[in-house]
């Protein structure tokens, strides 16, 4: 209608994922763009369409969703071995030498695990002992790479 102008679009007090919007921002190039809060206290600046789009839900801090766990794609075992990974050391039953990697006899495979914030998670079981070290190696390159980076962030819930 003539006239009348294209309403103006506004954001404010919406919640995008983690991201609240607190007001327009100046706009990046040619797109409008607003200031948000994301629920980590940060604040940045976001364009309209990767807001609506989904594209942008947090500041960039790691969201509960990709934590390292489920990152991996890890199965939940059992028990608590926070030390272990810590510590590195093997338990005395440990039947290959390599913290996380143990023979299955009955399976006549071996098996590879990862301990992580109190949890044992399965790596899968191989039937070379080189394939299960690397499975091990691989997930705690991961889980430690995340850990510092999510700790660099200040986002570790520790
Ligand atoms: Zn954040």
């Amino acid at each position: 209608m003539e006239g009348y102008s294209r309403k103006k679009l506004d954001l404010t007090g919406q919640r995008f994922g983690k991201l609240t919007v607190l007001k327009p921002a100046e706009n990046v190039g040619n797109r409008t763009a607003w200031l948000c809060r994301c629920d980590c206290g940060r604040e940045s600046v976001v364009k309209t369409y990767r807001l609506r789009s989904g594209h942008t839900s947090s500041c960039g801090c790691r969201s509960p969703q990709d934590n390292p766990q489920l990152a991996l794609g890890l199965t939940y075992i059992d028990g608590t071995c926070v030390e272990m990974l810590r510590a590195k050391t093997v338990r005395r039953n440990n039947t290959s030498g390599i913290p996380g990697v143990d023979w299955l006899t009955v399976k006549r495979r071996w098996r590879a695990t990862i301990c992580f914030k109190g949890r044992r998670y399965y790596l899968g079981s191989y039937e070379y002992f080189g394939d299960a070290v690397q499975a091990r190696k691989r997930a705690e390159e991961q889980l430690h790479d995340n850990f510092l980076r999510q700790f660099a962030q200040g986002t570790l819930n520790v």
